[in-house]
């Protein structure tokens, strides 16, 4: 699989302490959509074509922007996947929302949730985004980060505890693990992750 990943804007709700880009509600701006289109295509045009994931940050801050991102790769023909805390999850119109973007080529969500997230966002308020992104018929993948290899750490066994219960309360659920920042140097990278960064274009929002 080789694809691009988007990181759109560092503006977020909420600021965890293992953020890979530092983001929170204090940092402004993001990409336009036309320098997305330029930047995104010419790495699908590279060969970089099986996904395409929109992350910040978080996207859902910048709905009709990251709308207008939609429109603009519309006609490629792959994978389209938006990374999201879920906040959205207790708010009635992203039902809505989320249909109008299944609509115009949005193929899932991922959605982020560890014990960082926990600090800030509850279990319910997710559960409710993966009912409605559910219901928009998109697929929905849950990211959780690890800060050990074995659960040893008071945070990886919250982790491993929350992910457990949404597993089973949704069935079939898939769930992608990552190494928390500051562990991601070269001799901590597990070479099932070294293989997904050769094969994977990051574009970054470069913030004025
Ligand atoms: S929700 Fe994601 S983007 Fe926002 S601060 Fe946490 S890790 Fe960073």
């Amino acid at each position: 699989m080789k694809g691009v990943r988007v990181v759109v804007t560092y503006n977020c709700n909420i600021m965890c302490s293992h953020c890979k880009y530092g983001c929170s509600p204090l940092k402004k701006g993001i990409m336009s959509p036309n320098e997305f289109e330029e930047r995104v295509v010419d790495e699908y045009n590279r060969g970089f074509e099986d996904y395409i994931m929109i992350e910040g940050g978080e996207p859902f801050l910048h709905s009709g922007t990251v709308f207008k991102y939609m429109k603009k790769i519309l006609h490629l023909n792959t994978k389209k996947y938006i990374v999201t805390n879920g906040f959205w999850g207790g708010l009635e119109p992203y039902t809505d929302i989320l249909q109008d973007f299944k609509r115009n080529g949005l193929s899932g969500i991922v959605i982020e949730y560890d014990y960082f997230h926990s600090l800030f966002i509850n279990m319910n308020t997710i559960k409710e985004a993966i009912i409605r992104a559910r219901i928009a018929d998109l697929d929905v993948k849950l990211k959780a980060v690890f800060v050990t290899g074995n659960i040893k750490d008071k945070s990886d066994i919250k982790t491993f505890e929350y992910i457990k219960k949404l597993k089973n309360e949704f069935n079939g659920i898939e769930i992608v693990f990552d190494e928390a920042h500051g562990r991601d140097r070269e001799e901590y990278i597990l070479p099932s992750r070294r293989n997904i960064i050769e094969k994977e274009r990051v574009v970054l929002y470069k913030s004025k």
